[in-house]
Formats: C-alpha cells, sequence, structure tokens
C-alpha cells in the first residue's frame, strides 16, 4: 500500500500531514502527486471527496517553495478556480493546513462581500491565490491583479462552472493566462463542452480517473422511498428518528422549498437551518459552521449553495427533492462517504420524479433500491402507488 512516504514530499509538507493525520494518500493523491510533481498537465476525473484539494495542493506547495516562487503585488504566481465561494475557502483552508510549515502567503478572493479587505491582501502579495471567477475578472478589470506570472494554474470542478453559466468569465480569465504554465483541471462528470475546454487548456496531460467517469461515490449506501409529495416533510422527520440520524445534509430544488423545511424541523424540535443563494454571506457561514460544528443537526440546502461543502463525518445525504439534472445527484451524493468513511444517500420520490430517477440510474448505471416508505403520521397520506414499477 503506498504512503505518503513514497510520494517524495518535502519534510515540512509531510509533518502538516502527519498533524492532519493523514496516513496514506488516497487513489487520485497517488496518480496526481507524481505527475504534477513532474511538472506535466493533469486531467483528474473526480469529484468531492476524493482527496483531489490535496492531490493538486501537495505537489504545487513542493513546487513553489523548492523554485522559491513570490509572488509580487497583484500578480500571484498561482491561481485556483472554483464555482462558489464555500468551495473557494475550504481550498484556501486546505493549502493553509498543507502549507503550514512553508511560509508562502495565500488568499481567497470572491463575490458578495466587500473587496477592500481583498484589495489589500492583493497589495501586500499573495503566492496562492484561490478565487471564484466573477469577482476575479472584477478585479482583472480595475487592474487589480494581473495574471502574467501565473506558472501554476488549477481549474476545479469545471462541469459545475459550466452548469453555472461561468464558461464566459473562465474563457476571459483563461485569455490573460502565460501560455506556459502547469495546469490541473478537475471535473467530477465529463460532458462533451468540459472535454472540449479540456483539450484547449491542457497541453500532453497525465489523465486521472479515481473511478468510472459518471460513477457514484463507492462507499455511499444508496437508497429511495416513494412518497406524496405533500408527505416529504413528515418522511423526512421520520426517517431522522428511525435512522437516528445526528447529522444530514437535505437538498432541495428551490431556495424557499430549503427555507420551509428547516423551519419545520426547527418547530418539531430538531436543530436545522438553511443555505441558499439568497442568503448573505454571513447568514450562509453561520449556518455552515453551525452544522459543522454540530449545533445543528440538519443543514437543508440548494445545490449551487452546497457546492463543496465538506463536512467531515457526514454520514446521511437526503434529496428532498430528486434533481432534475442527472450529474447532480452524482454531486450531491459525493458530500458523504468520504475519504473511506461510509455514508448513506436517501432520495424521495414522488411519480413526478420517475423519470429524473431513470436518468439518474442510466447516468450511474446502478439501479437504486427501495425501501419501504414508514406508515407516518394520522396527517400523511397514503403512500403513493406508481404506475410505473420503481426498482426493488
Ligand atoms: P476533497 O476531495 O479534496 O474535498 O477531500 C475530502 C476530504 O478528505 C477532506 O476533508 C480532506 O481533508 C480529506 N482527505 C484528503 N486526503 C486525505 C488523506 N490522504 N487521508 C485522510 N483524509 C484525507
Amino acid at each position: 500500500m503506498t504512503q505518503f512516504q513514497d510520494l517524495n514530499l518535502s519534510e515540512p509538507l509531510m509533518r502538516a500531514l502527519n498533524e492532519l493525520r493523514y496516513t496514506h494518500p488516497t487513489p487520485i493523491q497517488q496518480q496526481a502527486i507524481p505527475a504534477l510533481l513532474e511538472g506535466k498537465d493533469l486531467f483528474g476525473c473526480a469529484q468531492t471527496g476524493t482527496g483531489k484539494t490535496a492531490a493538486f495542493a501537495l505537489p504545487m506547495l513542493q513546487l513553489m517553495s523548492e523554485a522559491r516562487v513570490k509572488g509580487k503585488p497583484g500578480q500571484p504566481p498561482a491561481l485556483i478556480l472554483a464555482p462558489t465561494r464555500e468551495l473557494a475557502q475550504q481550498i484556501l483552508d486546505s493549502y493553509r493546513d498543507y502549507g503550514k510549515y512553508l511560509g508562502l502567503r495565500s488568499a481567497v478572493i470572491f463575490g458578495g462581500v466587500s473587496q477592500r479587505p481583498q484589495e489589500e491582501l492583493l497589495r501586500r502579495g499573495v503566492d496562492i491565490l484561490v478565487a471564484t471567477p466573477g469577482r476575479l475578472l472584477d478585479l482583472m478589470n480595475q487592474g487589480l491583479i494581473n495574471l502574467d506570472q501565473v506558472r501554476y494554474f488549477v481549474l476545479d470542478e469545471a462541469d459545475r462552472m459550466l452548469d453555472m453559466g461561468f464558461i464566459h468569465d473562465i474563457r476571459k480569465v483563461l485569455a490573460k493566462l502565460p501560455v506556459k504554465k502547469q495546469t490541473g483541471f478537475f471535473s467530477a462528470t465529463v460532458p462533451a463542452e468540459v472535454k472540449k475546454l479540456s483539450e484547449e487548456l491542457l497541453y500532453r496531460p497525465v489523465r486521472v480517473s479515481v473511478s468510472r467517469e459518471n460513477s457514484t461515490a463507492q462507499l455511499v449506501t444508496q437508497e429511495v422511498y416513494k412518497v406524496a409529495k405533500e408527505d416529504k416533510r413528515n418522511l423526512l422527520k421520520q426517517l431522522l428518528e428511525d435512522l437516528d440520524v445526528d447529522h444530514a445534509l437535505v437538498f432541495t430544488r428551490t431556495k424557499r422549498g430549503a427555507d420551509r423545511i428547516a423551519k419545520d424541523l426547527v418547530k418539531s424540535g430538531i436543530p436545522a437551518d438553511s443555505i441558499h443563494g439568497d442568503k448573505s454571506q454571513g447568514a450562509r457561514e453561520k449556518a455552515l459552521n453551525g452544522f459543522k460544528n454540530r449545533k445543528l443537526r440538519v443543514l437543508v440546502a440548494t445545490d449551487i449553495a452546497a457546492r463543496g461543502i465538506d463536512v467531515d463525518g457526514l454520514s446521511f445525504v437526503f434529496n428532498f427533492d430528486i434533481p432534475e439534472v442527472a450529474e447532480t445527484y452524482v454531486h450531491r451524493i459525493g458530500r458523504t462517504g468520504r475519504a473511506g468513511s461510509e455514508g448513506r444517500a436517501i432520495s424521495f420520490c414522488t411519480e413526478e420524479d420517475l423519470t429524473y430517477l431513470r436518468s439518474i440510474e442510466k447516468l450511474t448505471n446502478r439501479q437504486i433500491p427501495l425501501r419501504k416508505t414508514p406508515v407516518l403520521g394520522p396527517t400523511a397520506n397514503q403512500i403513493p402507488t406508481f404506475n410505473t414499477k420503481l426498482t426493488q
């Protein structure tokens, strides 16, 4: 079994990894770290939870400290692009954890907050810059960031970037990057557009795929409950009790839905909050921190807000609403079953959702077992009988 010692990482990185109690590199780390240390470009097909952040951060930190790379004011030598503020913040935290003994300066920039403190950091000089595309472009247009010195570049969660409509912003950023650089490109799924973008960006990349393209996390048990729309909230509460769920992320399709469910749970005495794009950065952070430090038992989220949420020991993900886009299902259930721990993904399926469920099963190439819906309280409707047979 490969150990971190076998990967030729420097002593300061090893020390940080020991402190974090990482003993063995995950499969993507085993494959990506040597290739990136050799200076090659990389195409990584991997979802969150596989350890992909360390797979690109560790070699980048090592190369930068070996070459004594330093950023001049407003001119970062390393750039990591991520689709959401939560993910960008998480990537920064990882860089700081791993690079604790290296003395490199890192910063994150994203929208929705004042740009002043970000300007100040840039002015002082940053070696590693993590950014969401919108704010990055904004600051570039104001002349506060110049990408001429970028030698290390990572585009993370490319599929989600395109889903979120960032393609034009990304192209504008790419156009300003120097030709000579090392690039890491990561995506959980590889639709045609992602493939095209990667081909434009990468020079003879090493390809690493930690599981089959479009596959769901290996350690996640998946199950589906059929339920009438109006009974979903009762079913959720029932399952939280029946399955002894102490920590769960619940996905909804809409922001209003997320708020409604969180309120309903709180009313029933279950500590819960919601997180979505209409909430202020402060409110989102409060909810996320409350969930991380386990003051909240349930966090209800929309897909975009939940992107990249990384919570240790999260064992349950509920698809309160089945996503309409099958790839989203893969992203959602990737929140659990991370880095070797087991997880359970539970989906609620109404009759209208059957076609979505079918396309998820087709994409992931597996049938999701149907569980018997528990008998709900007196206010609940009968368990519906569907015309179309669900997989048993
Ligand atoms: P990521 O896929 O980068 O979002 O990482 C998922 C989680 O796995 C994060 O909480 C990391 O801190 C953790 N992790 C990454 N690599 C390892 C490792 N080799 N051993 C243990 N945990 C890890």
